[in-house]
């Protein structure tokens, strides 16, 4: 666009035409009044109700996960929204009764972490019940604060479905599934060994183990007497005390004559029989590794195998049980300093080396996990691993490669998933046990919810052996058993009407690839227990977001952007075109504050373009194609379709980055650069009426389009433009329905429009070259071009002159170089005479 053009643009004042006052554009573009303004609105008027009595549209259903209320909500989080949000909005556009509900997922160690670490307490300083208010209200208000940076963003869910997993209302239903679940045999209670968090004192699932590299220090031992002996390295001499074997190599010769001997445990005595197994690197350390219960999953494989005794040398918070008073009741960091120390005095300390471990930590609060074993709930998920596989294969992923991701994990899972969680805050898992016959009593499903840590039990006595005395069971759920239900709980579950049929399974799942193995896997073996089929029908990945220095973003690297701050200085329009635009979906997408700056920049252009619009084009504006449309405005209106095309064809991928790349290359060149510029002299004193309205009729047509397809992406400053079209007052661009474009494309418009522009801009430089201003007029022009194109040049004589500024133009026949291949677009020579 030419500077004076831009110029007149960003001066022009606009009286708001024909539409309210309130909705008038102000001279300069403020984001953050301007969002706000229309967010109010948006709740006023109630735009994205959705209505479960609507028969006349299809529904849509999104499963939103429901975030941790962490009071934080990090850029990466409102990626994830933005990528929800644009789908909700173009699907409302579309057509569809779209269900967007917003819950929370209130309980488990998070939450009871975060009261931990605020009011420095540990869970067991206070009467449990007391803990949990504590945690229900801090819950409460990072939940409050979570809302408010949705909503500042623009997030258009509809907040009539707000649910929290910590409602009784909400966790009678996971109570409800944990019964259906026990009573068709997918759930069982024994006591097998699990990952474990020692601080924080509780089972963990094998998703919620981080691993993480780590320096450690490998202790090469000397085991047995002066007689027999063997070297053993290991990092964790303080599991010497839970040694219950010896493992090497069957093709290690070194070893060959002790295997099946039990050898001396140093320090504390137990005899350790040496085994051998296809397992052991012969490798690693001296090629002997000790088996502990339980050191790793290969320990807990090894037990099992052989038949080894079990030492629970561990307590649950990662103290030494041994009867040991040297070593009794210590860390394990503390036990193993001590055991080094007393391995050296007695001269069984050979050497020590460092080395770099990849070790399994908790997820919530990075301690190492150990093993232990104890009762706990599971469910058989292991079985399921073949139906998981074949759903997931069945399924959209968007990206495709998302779904092996999933594949992956469910091949890789060794153990079945614990359900059971040692902590307070949480949906507490709804059965009694018979003290003496240990039979499971569970309440009538019309009692649910449920405290078996405190409610009386269901039954006088055990119904199997009558015994009197039944025992409450302490443990609760695991909180992924409470949101990977959410699906058939927005559904209406378990009440299974016509909506559930609706609404369930979902349309749309969409998370952050981080998540695929917890969320999606969780939803999918709950899904296929409970109802037989996948929860979701695509499956919407969203990559991670990298922070400037290019490290993934996170609070410990210094590189970490809340989402407020982003948005208020740059306005949310801004921020989620950063969003769509970052990078491909289902990729991670760095943060680039320039981007975001980009972002505001091309809202403020098209705020000025529209306001140049208005202030030019007069009212009012015909509601009718005019005849007269020259070949610019044929041009402008095709490009217009097939803008609406790849726009549609994008969102129909999920495709955002070109949906929006698209949006801003039209507006930006195509309708300020190009076709502003060229029809500027018609909005001059003297023009013609008939060429005003045609000018009339397809900046209207272009913007409101724009409005449209910008709608799911920038809905605030959509929503603005929008009201100031007479047709749209009180019509919010969002109840709008989504342009469709003409079946047949114009391209002999767009091929011949583009040759005139082409032709404009070439003649433009030229008197730039010559020093002349744009707005200067000259006499003669004179166009050199290919044969071919003289004709379509002289129909458009007009076009040409007026927009140059020029008397007359003389065209002539460029010489054709017939042994050159023609280029695509048209050579022309231009020459001046002022
Ligand atoms: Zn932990
Ligand atoms: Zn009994």
């Amino acid at each position: 666009m030419s500077r004076s053009l831009t110029r007149e643009i960003e001066n022009s004042s606009h009286p708001g035409l024909g539409t309210g006052r309130d909705y008038a554009l102000d001279k300069n573009f403020d984001p953050a009044a301007e969002e706000s303004k229309w967010r109010e609105y948006w709740r006023q008027h109630d735009i994205y109700h959705f209505d479960p009595h609507d028969k006349s549209r299809k529904m849509y259903s999104i499963d939103t996960p429901p975030p941790y209320p962490s009071g934080d909500f990090h850029v990466g989080n409102a990626l994830n929204w933005c990528y929800i949000d644009f789908v909700a909005r173009y699907k409302r556009m579309k057509g569809f009764n779209v269900h967007f509900p917003q819950g929370w997922d209130c309980h488990g160690l998070p939450t009871e972490v975060r009261v931990e670490q605020t009011f420095k307490i540990r869970k067991n300083d206070l009467p449990p019940d007391q803990f949990v208010e504590m945690c229900r209200k801090l819950t409460g208000e990072y939940i409050a604060k979570m809302k408010q940076s949705m909503n500042l963003l623009g997030i258009s869910s509809d907040w009539a479905l707000e649910y929290k997993t910590m409602d009784p209302s909400y966790y009678k239903l996971t109570q409800l599934s944990f019964i259906e679940l026990f009573k068709s045999g997918h759930l069982y209670r024994g006591e097998h060994p699990v990952n474990w968090c020692p601080r924080d004192e509780t089972a963990i699932a094998e998703a919620e183990v981080v691993y993480q590299e780590r320096k450690g220090t490998l202790h090469y031992m000397r085991f047995g007497d002066a007689n027999e002996g063997i070297e053993i390295a290991s990092t964790r001499p303080e599991l010497l005390a839970a040694c219950v074997g010896i493992a090497v190599h069957p093709k290690d010769d070194k070893y060959k004559a002790i295997v099946g001997k039990a050898i001396t445990v140093p320090i504390f005595g137990q005899q350790a029989r040496v085994i051998s197994d296809d397992e052991v690197d012969p490798r690693y350390g001296t090629g002997a590794v000790m088996i502990c219960t339980f050191g790793d999953k290969t320990d807990v494989r090894w037990q099992k195998k052989y038949h080894l005794p079990i030492i629970k040398a561990l307590t649950e918070n990662g103290r030494l049980s041994v009867d040991d008073p040297r070593f009794k009741g210590l860390k394990a960091e503390e036990a193993r300093k001590k055991i080094v120390a007393e391995l050296q005095a007695r001269g069984q300390l050979n050497k020590t080396e460092p080395i770099t471990q990849n070790i399994g930590t908790c997820w919530r609060c990075q301690t190492p996990v150990e093993i232990i074993a104890r009762p706990q709930w599971f469910m058989k998920t292991r079985d399921m691993t073949q139906k998981v596989v074949e759903w997931a294969r069945k399924l959209d992923w968007i990206p495709p490669f998302s779904k092996q991701r999933l594949i992956d994990w469910a091949e890789s899972l060794d153990w079945d998933w614990v359900i059971s969680r040692q902590r307070i805050f949480a949906t507490p898992i709804p059965v009694w046990y018979c003290t003496k016959c240990e039979s499971t009593i569970i309440p009538d499903e019309k009692t649910l919810p449920v405290d078996p840590r405190k409610d009386k039990p269901p039954e006088e006595k055990c119904p199997k052996c009558g015994n009197p005395e039944l025992r409450g069971e302490t443990d609760v759920l695991d909180t992924w058993m409470d949101s990977s239900i959410t699906a058939a709980v927005h559904a209406g579950w378990p009440n299974k009407s016509d909506v559930f049929n609706r609404l369930f399974p979902a349309d749309l799942q969409p998370n952050g690839l981080d998540i695929v193995r917890t969320w999606d896997y969780y939803l999918l073996v709950r899904s296929l227990a409970l109802f037989g089929i996948a929860p979701y029908k695509t499956l919407l990945i969203n990559g991670m977001v990298k922070g400037t220095d290019g490290r993934m973003m996170h609070k410990s690297y210094g590189n970490y952007v809340v989402a407020d701050e982003a948005i208020k200085k740059v306005g949310a329009d801004a921020f989620r075109q950063w969003a769509a635009s970052g990078g491909s979906t289902g990729y991670d997408i760095p943060f680039r504050w320039n981007e975001l700056e980009h972002g505001k920049k091309f809202l403020t252009k098209l705020w000025n373009v529209t306001r140049f619009v208005l202030a030019n084009t007069g009212e009012p504006l015909p509601p009718k194609k005019p005849s007269n449309l020259s070949l610019v405005d044929r041009w402008l209106l095709a490009s217009l379709q097939k803008l609406t095309q790849e726009v549609s064809e994008a969102f129909e991928a999920f495709q955002f980055s070109t949906a929006l790349e698209a949006i801003r290359n039209f507006t930006w060149h195509a309708l300020a650069d190009d076709y502003l510029e060229a029809i500027k002299h018609r909005l001059q004193p003297g023009r013609e009426l008939s060429d005003l309205k045609a000018t009339q009729y397809c900046l209207r047509e272009a913007l409101m389009t724009v409005c449209k397809l910008l709608a799911p992406i920038c809905p605030h400053i959509s929503e603005a433009i929008y009201h100031q079209f007479p047709s749209a007052v009180n019509k919010s661009v969002h109840k709008e329905s989504w342009p469709e474009p003409e079946k047949a494309l114009d391209d002999t418009s767009i091929r011949n429009g583009k040759l005139l522009l082409d032709l404009i801009a070439h003649a433009r430089r030229e008197k730039s070259v010559r020093g002349l201003s744009l707005g200067s007029n000259i006499k003669r022009l004179i166009v050199s071009t290919e044969a071919e194109h003289l004709h379509l040049l002289k129909e458009n004589e007009e076009t040409i002159l007026r927009t140059l500024k020029a008397d007359t133009m003389d065209l002539e026949r460029l010489p054709s170089n017939s042994d050159q291949p023609k280029e695509p677009s048209a050579g022309f020579k231009v020459e001046i005479i002022a």
